[in-house]
């Protein structure tokens, strides 16, 4: 027996929006300002709110902790092959 909630989906809200900060600028436009370095970057609802949260990953002011996710590309990530080369040498 299939399970129906009642209540309707809720358009979900990234969680970035808490640290951004939507408004309006001179403009009229929608914008989103950065809550760490103040950064004001454009909202465009055609095009999604990922470039929005690839800005937010570069932010310099942004603070590591519970918010940051580590999503990160493997830049800052150096594979040690000598290290990796000892562990197999004990293992063995
Ligand atoms: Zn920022």
């Amino acid at each position: 027996m299939e399970y129906i909630t009642p209540r309707r989906k809720r358009k979900k809200r990234s969680k970035m929006w808490k640290e951004l900060e939507e408004g309006i600028n001179v403009q009229g436009e929608r914008i989103a300002k950065c809550k760490h370095c103040s950064v004001v970057l454009s909202v465009h609802r055609d095009r999604g709110t990922s470039h929005l949260q690839r800005r937010l990953d570069r932010c310099v002011e942004r603070p590591l902790g519970p918010m940051h996710e580590d999503d990160s590309d493997g830049d800052n990530f150096v594979f040690d092959m000598n290290e990796l080369r000892k562990k197999l040498l004990v293992s063995l």
